[in-house]
């Protein structure tokens, strides 16, 4: 906690329902501490701390570059083996939200639903990503959205290219968010390549966007004008990196470098790296706007404000002779007065 200036971090375990969660409050300088609850099977208690302590963090400074009131955090459940009733199971978790009093509100992660925030809000009013006055709390097409802002600001920095006809995209990874990007870029006129471990992903991409599918060997290899990692993190990774055959990596997955060296080998082979926090921040914007009722003219204007965020990492970066993500952090850090 030291080390990473944590401020604090609350453990549950209830033994009638089995529910076993650990909640990471990072850093609420600026707000409440909003990010998602991650619900997936772990190992063993301490990765589970590890993987929420690593996600918080990077919500202060995702929470931070988007110039939100919200400070940073996370939520992991451990998920058991079996699972004898999933409503009293959340509404035990939304219990133990409103225990920690609203310094962290909890919103959609990897393995939870809207029907789940649905759920925890019957026990808690901090959550951000349920359904609001008849608002989906989905936060998929807003992130999307946002990293199409941020693709076209690496697209006129490095490409000097204004529009997206015929600008080749490759989509490592086409569900929620993927494939709503998808859609977005074939409206722009962008040419797409996809591939997924789901083939009926792939199919509708095809058949929706004429898309071309390739395997998920061939995806990393292609060249194009973009690739866009829109899966699982580590993506940027030892194996991968001598291979990416574009000029720009911008996509939504978050955790996109397997290691940070993976960034500067990036910025020495001259490829744009649009760092993963800034450019897919637009699905905690809409959360943020949900959760304190702001309209969305406000949605739009801070998702737009992705593109300009971009720019200026990519001037810096270019200005400093330092690589992206090493701009990004140092931005977030004065932001937020961190050392
Ligand atoms: P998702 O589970 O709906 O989609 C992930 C897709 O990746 C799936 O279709 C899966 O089959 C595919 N996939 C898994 N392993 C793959 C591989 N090795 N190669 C290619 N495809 C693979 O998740 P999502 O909500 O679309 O999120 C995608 C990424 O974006 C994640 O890294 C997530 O953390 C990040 N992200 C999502 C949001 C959001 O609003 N959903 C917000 C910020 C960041």
């Amino acid at each position: 906690m030291e080390e990473f200036q944590f401020e604090d971090i609350h453990f549950k375990r209830d033994k009638k329902t089995g529910l076993h969660a650990i909640v990471a409050i990072h850093n609420t300088k600026l707000g409440p501490a909003l990010g998602g609850c991650r619900f997936i099977e772990y190992p063993n208690t301490l990765s589970a701390l590890k993987d929420v302590m690593r996600l918080a963090q990077s919500m202060s400074y995702k929470a931070a570059l988007a110039h939100l009131k919200l400070g940073g955090g996370k939520s992991v459940i451990l998920k058991p083996k079996t699972l004898d009733n999933r409503e009293i199971f959340f509404e035990t978790f939304g219990e133990f939200v409103q225990e920690i009093g609203g310094r962290y509100i909890t919103a959609m992660d990897s393995g939870t639903t809207e029907t789940d925030m649905n759920i925890i809000a019957r026990k808690t009013s901090y959550v951000a990503s349920n359904t609001r006055q008849g608002h989906s709390g989905n936060p998929a097409p807003f992130t999307a959205m946002g990293c199409f802002y941020g693709m076209k600001a690496a697209l006129e920095y490095k490409l000097k290219k204004t529009d997206f006809k015929n600008i080749h995209v490759v989509l490592q990874g086409v569900g929620q968010v993927g494939i709503a990007l998808a859609k977005i870029l074939h409206e722009h006129g962008a040419k797409l390549t996809v591939c997924d471990v789901n083939q009926q992903a792939v199919l509708n991409c095809v058949q929706q966007f004429n898309a071309t599918p390739v395997t998920l060997d061939e995806a990393t290899s292609i060249a194009c004008d973009i690739f866009a990692p829109c899966a699982l993190g580590g993506t940027i990774n030892d194996q991968t990196i001598g291979k990416i055959n574009a000029p720009i990596i911008a996509g939504c997955a978050n955790n996109q470098l397997e290691k940070p060296k993976h960034g500067n080998i990036l910025f020495e082979k001259d490829i744009l790296y649009a760092p993963d926090y800034l450019i897919n921040a637009g699905g905690l914007i809409y959360a943020c706007s949900l959760y304190y009722g702001e309209s969305e003219e406000t949605i739009r204007a801070n998702l737009e404000k992705i593109y300009d965020r971009l720019l200026e990492v990519f001037a810096r970066s270019e200005r400093d002779k330092q690589a992206t993500h090493l701009v990004v952090d140092k931005m977030a850090k004065e932001i937020l007065g961190l050392s």
